[in-house]
């Protein structure tokens, strides 16, 4: 039997057209979208308004879910929650909820594993498997969501598994419908897509409907540095970064989140405060500084098996620095980290 397509990798118009190439009024696709996205239903006979013989239809012609939930972990210390979840391949992915007061902030996957190999992340320790599709992006938020409920999901953060702009076509497709005013969906202001730094992607999603806030991975000041922990600094070099993250900064008029993972002698050193310095004079921009997070569950060799996390003491010593320095410094509290759900330790064991 041929595999139906998942109606949620549908954008509106797409669902306007097939609606009315299937002989229905063009206004269904906005009572589908209804039921989908509000109203949530798992099943298409749900949709109270369709007529029987058009959900039959579209129950012949498309999948409404592409996600089962398998295991909920509960942080004991911060109440942060890693939701595991099965593909309908039967590949699995995490979803972590951060809470914090009366936010409760979803961070979303959008590979299966990575393929970039960054030495300090669990994620990139698994290999690549495949992309996500919009659907099972968005079934991320629509399933978490329902096992968070009366809470409410408040923000939403591409920080995953995999970098979400090689997977660039569902992420704006999901972006269309975590924004979309109908779905009564996210303030884009409330989103954030991090990467480790595409400058072309970066380019378009600047020019895209959908200039969410825009994270990098820098994690060095420096190329030497970044070229040894992030592979993927020898193709784009910060030298080519630089222009498109300028570039976002002005066209969104937003800083961009430096994210910075403190690693005992690779970037904890006084070198490093004055290159982060100096890029942030170029580069509109507020550094997030993550204390490192143990991947040991992972099993790493190579580099990743040396890299050590600094010290308290001094990772708050060269936060004070930059602040001195003129620099805006958040320290990211560790959260989740007793259940693998802190930045940088997703990852599936197929
Ligand atoms: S840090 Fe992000 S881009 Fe790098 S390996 Fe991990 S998931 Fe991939």
């Amino acid at each position: 039997m041929e595999k139906r397509l998942n109606i949620k990798n549908l954008s509106i118009e797409e669902l306007q057209d097939w609606v009315e190439s299937a002989g229905e009024k063009k206004f269904r696709a906005s009572q589908i979208f209804d039921w989908l996205y509000d109203k949530q239903i798992e099943n298409f006979n749900e949709m109270k308004n369709i007529p029987k013989s058009f959900y039959s239809l579209l129950e012949n012609e498309f999948e409404i879910q592409s996600l089962s939930h398998l295991t909920t972990q509960i942080s004991d210390n911060t109440d942060t929650k890693k939701y595991l979840l099965q593909t309908n391949d039967k590949k699995l992915i995490e979803a972590v909820i951060i809470p914090d007061g009366e936010k409760n902030t979803l961070c979303i996957s959008t590979q299966v594993g990575c393929p970039l190999d960054c030495k300090f992340c669990a994620t990139g320790l698994m290999g690549y498997t495949r992309n996500l599709t919009a659907a099972e992006i968005i079934d991320q938020y629509i399933l978490t969501s329902k096992l968070l409920a009366p809470a409410k999901i408040t923000n939403i953060v591409f920080m995953g598994m995999g970098e979400p702009l090689l997977n660039f076509d569902a992420v704006m497709r999901s972006l269309s419908i975590f924004t979309n005013k109908k779905t009564k969906g996210i303030s884009r202001t409330k989103i954030t897509v991090s990467t480790a730094g595409l400058p072309e992607k970066i380019n378009a999603l600047a020019v895209s409907d959908y200039r969410v806030k825009l994270a990098l991975s820098l994690h060095s000041p420096f190329d030497k540095i970044r070229n040894e922990i992030m592979p993927i600094n020898k193709k784009h070099s910060l030298k080519d970064l630089k222009p498109a993250l300028i570039n976002y900064a002005k066209k969104t008029k937003t800083r961009i989140t430096f994210e910075y993972t403190m690693l005992k002698g690779y970037n904890d050193r006084e070198e490093d405060i004055e290159g982060l310095v100096k890029l942030s004079k170029q580069i509109p921009s507020k550094i997030n500084i993550i204390p490192f997070n143990s991947i040991a569950h992972m099993s790493p060799g190579g580099l990743s098996a040396e890299l050590e996390p600094t010290v308290y003491d001094k990772l708050f010593a060269f936060a004070e620095e930059l602040r001195f320095r003129g620099l805006t410094v958040m320290i990211r509290q560790t959260q989740g980290d007793d259940i693998a759900a802190a930045c940088g330790q997703l990852a599936v064991k197929h």
